[in-house]
């Protein structure tokens, strides 16, 4: 968090400039209203990752019909509004119509306007709290949830189904969305809170095992998965998900996730919670 509070609001207003794909008249009032906010916000005033974030609302509009994840315009779309998790103004700015776009596409099964949305909603390093984001895009997140879940139908392959996992924790505000993510990036790092230790979870023989060393796996740090009867809503939620959609092998990992291990190095309790 960079501690810096700015009031988005307090963006000036103009008149609408741009023409929706639809017209207002099929839409509800909802729609209607977002619409408008999009239209009336003076990007030309907000700030993206990089500077002025004029540029931001023709590259919406182009992402509406585009749903290929390395299409130049969502590489661009990502580099400006969620730049390795760091977020801007613009960004928050721009989830109404991140949130219409991945709302209007629900069989497309790897979204990028859905998983960006989540991002930036996820995001801890921006101009907002994430509590705040969350509050004033209340409706946007419970719009997303539904489709969210609705992808976890659609996606088979192992990775794909921990990233759509990792968008459902990221709406839900769990703290799982990074221990998915990284799980499916093989990415899991964290600190010993008992010694400091830097630490790896790494996979081994269909296991997670926890090492001080990335290219040194020893069996003996093996986390030893959680009972499904004993889990919190938050991972009951998930592992509910990973039976409705029959996603078995992935269920089983989200327990070991979800489990305790022993620091390799200390041999302090950990879970991958912390
Ligand atoms: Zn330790």
């Amino acid at each position: 968090m960079t501690g810096c509070q700015h009031d988005l609001t307090g963006a000036r207003r103009v008149r609408p400039g741009g023409t929706p794909t639809r017209t207002a008249g099929d839409a509800s009032d909802d729609e209607r209203r977002q619409w408008l906010a999009v239209g009336m916000t003076d990007w030309s005033r907000l700030r993206d990752i990089y500077g002025s974030a004029a540029g931001v609302p023709a590259l919406l509009d182009e992402a509406a019909s585009v749903s290929d994840w390395d299409a130049p315009v969502w590489q661009e779309l990502w580099s400006r509004l969620c730049h390795q998790g760091t977020v801007a103004p613009a960004s928050y700015e721009a989830l109404p119509t991140l949130a219409r776009i991945a709302g209007t596409r629900g069989d497309v099964a790897v979204d990028p306007a859905l998983f960006l949305a989540s991002a930036i909603i996820a995001s801890t390093d921006g101009p907002l709290h994430r509590a705040e984001v969350r509050r004033l895009h209340a409706t946007h997140i419970d719009g997303l949830r539904p489709v969210a879940e609705h992808k976890l139908g659609l996606v088979r392959a192992r990775v794909d189904v921990l990233y759509a996992l990792g968008v459902v924790a990221a709406l839900d505000g769990s703290v799982w969305q990074r221990g998915l993510t990284g799980l499916a990036d093989e990415e899991i790092e964290l600190d010993c809170r008992s010694c400091g230790e830097h630490l790896y979870l790494e996979p081994a023989d269909g296991r997670l095992v926890m090492t001080t060393d990335a290219d040194l796996v020893d069996a003996d740090g093996s986390v030893h998965p959680a009972d499904p009867a004993q889990l919190g809503p938050a991972e009951t939620r998930l592992v509910g998900l990973c039976r409705a959609h029959d996603h078995a092998e992935v269920e089983t990992e989200l327990l070991q996730l979800f489990g305790r291990t022993r620091c390799p190095s200390c041999g302090a309790e950990l879970t991958l919670a912390d």
